[in-house]
């Protein structure tokens, strides 16, 4: 249920219909907007009569919200919520991209790839410290040492960091590193993580599952919401299917539907999406033509050598290119990519 409140309605006002909700057993989620409050609730198991609530003064109206999803609804939030990470704005005209290593591997490499990157026009910076392998033999990230690399190159680059949280046991070390903690999409339904993330104070980038359906990422998102964590982006990685001309078949209809659903802004991320170097540019490019609010691409110095996921790692002179090419379609599509923040 959705409580929608006068324009002009006062704090005081908004504060009585919180309380009036919570003493009914209820959650309030006051959602400031710039028009007016809303405030969401949730926590009931059944319908709740909604007069009590109505006749209380200031309030517009009480809307049901007839999706399962409740606080990532557009029903719930009409406006498209931006999410701001170290400069870089989701959801807004703005169109960042998120570039960098699959892996942190050392230092010099990850300083490498943040200075190249952040030449060619990436806002923010990308590398997993803990990685999801699906082979318990490979190679699986630096761990600690990764994140005291990670906060390095933070420092000597001014990029915002966005690093993977694998489980509950690290999620905290990574939160105090990460400007965006990043759920993968191997966990997109471990819920006791999420609920976790959502208390994290820091903004999330949600994975979606590789066989998940829009609305179930939606309902991931709910419980990173419901927790009090409203800074949140989704992100399209690609389904499995059963072609194989590619690793998984990246779903650029997800977007146009999370945007329809939800307020939260979507990212793609072409690299996961494809899983080949050559289809990164042109699969970059199809997202932001389809309206997405970002990008996550992953970026090697060495593609070849790189310690995971090489084959669908640009080279520092492909992300350039593909960044001209993202910046010159931008400009006809009415977008801007990002300047990236000076630096001293
Ligand atoms: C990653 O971003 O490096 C990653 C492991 O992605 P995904 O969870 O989408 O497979
Ligand atoms: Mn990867």
């Amino acid at each position: 249920m959705l409580v929608v409140m006068q324009s002009g309605a006062s704090a005081a006002q908004v504060e009585t219909v919180r309380q009036r909700i919570e003493a009914m057993g209820l959650k309030a989620h006051v959602m400031p907007g710039a028009e007016r409050t809303a405030i969401g609730v949730t926590g009931n198991t059944g319908p709740i009569d909604p007069t009590s609530i109505a006749n209380l003064s200031g309030v517009k109206e009480v809307v049901r919200v007839t999706k399962p999803f409740k606080l990532v609804s557009r029903e719930m939030r009409a406006e498209s919520t931006v999410v701001e990470v170290a400069g870089a704005r989701f959801g807004a005209a703005e169109f960042p991209v998120i570039a960098g290593p699959c892996a942190v591997e050392s230092e010099a490499q990850a300083l490498g790839i943040a200075h190249a990157v952040r030449a060619a026009g990436a806002q923010l910076f990308r590398g997993g410290a803990f990685k999801p392998r699906t082979s318990p033999y490979s190679f699986q990230g630096l761990g600690r040492e990764g994140l005291a690399i990670l906060k390095r190159v933070r420092a000597e680059t001014g990029l915002g960091i966005v690093t993977e949280a694998l489980d509950t046991e690290t999620l905290e070390q990574v939160a105090e590193v990460a400007d965006m903690v990043q759920i993968g999409a191997r966990n997109m339904q471990n819920f006791s993580l999420l609920r976790r993330a959502g208390r994290c104070g820091k903004p999330v980038l949600l994975k979606r599952g590789m066989s998940a359906t829009v609305e179930e990422l939606l309902m991931s998102a709910e419980y990173l919401l419901a927790e009090g964590n409203r800074q949140v982006v989704l992100c399209e990685r690609g389904v499995r299917t059963f072609a194989d001309h590619s690793r998984n078949t990246l779903d650029l209809s997800a977007v146009v539907v999370v945007q329809e659903l939800s307020h939260l802004p979507i990212v793609v991320d072409p690299s996961h999406g494809t899983g080949r170097r050559d289809q990164v540019g042109p699969l970059a490019r199809a997202a932001l033509a389809v309206g997405c609010n970002g990008l996550m691409i992953e970026v090697h110095h060495d593609p070849d050598r790189a310690l995971s996921d090489g084959a669908q790692s640009l080279g520092l002179q492909g992300f350039e290119g593909v960044m001209a090419e993202l910046r010159a379609l931008a400009s006809t599509l009415g977008r801007q990519l990002q300047p990236v923040p000076s630096f001293p």
